[in-house]
């Protein structure tokens, strides 16, 4: 029913003659948009797919975390597990100071405290 009337691209507004249509859910693409359409880019947002994946592996708030924290964090991630007076000793660290941080990386699902017989752990979450 367009006669005679030019199509356009209902994704770039290209004008285009009636062999240059594409049709795709009712709507009328040049070739180039089609193509977009049928193909998106694989990772067509990699750094989305890739914060979100590290995201959810704890990763990402790192760079949220203050200098201490962080040397808390790496202090940890270096042993795989510290009890408070190893970090006392090791980081100058008051351990009401280590508390404090940890409840906050607790919080952040940083890390996490695991028992082993008599002492706790913390180790990364
Ligand atoms: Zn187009």
């Amino acid at each position: 029913m367009q006669g005679n009337m030019p199509f356009q691209c209902s994704k770039c507004g290209k004008t285009l003659e009636k062999h240059e249509c594409y049709e795709h859910q009712g709507k009328v693409f040049c070739e180039d948009c089609y193509m977009d359409i049928l193909s998106p880019p694989k990772a067509c947002d990699p750094w989305a797919v890739h914060s979100a994946q590290t995201f959810l592996k704890g990763k990402d708030k790192l760079s949220t975390l203050t200098h201490l924290q962080l040397n808390i964090v790496n202090y940890i991630k270096g042993r795989g597990e510290a009890t408070i007076e190893e970090m006392v000793e090791n980081l100058n660290l008051t351990e009401g100071e280590l508390r404090r941080e940890f409840a906050v990386l607790r919080h952040m699902e940083i890390l996490k405290a695991t028992k082993k017989g008599e002492k706790i752990f913390y180790i990364l979450f």
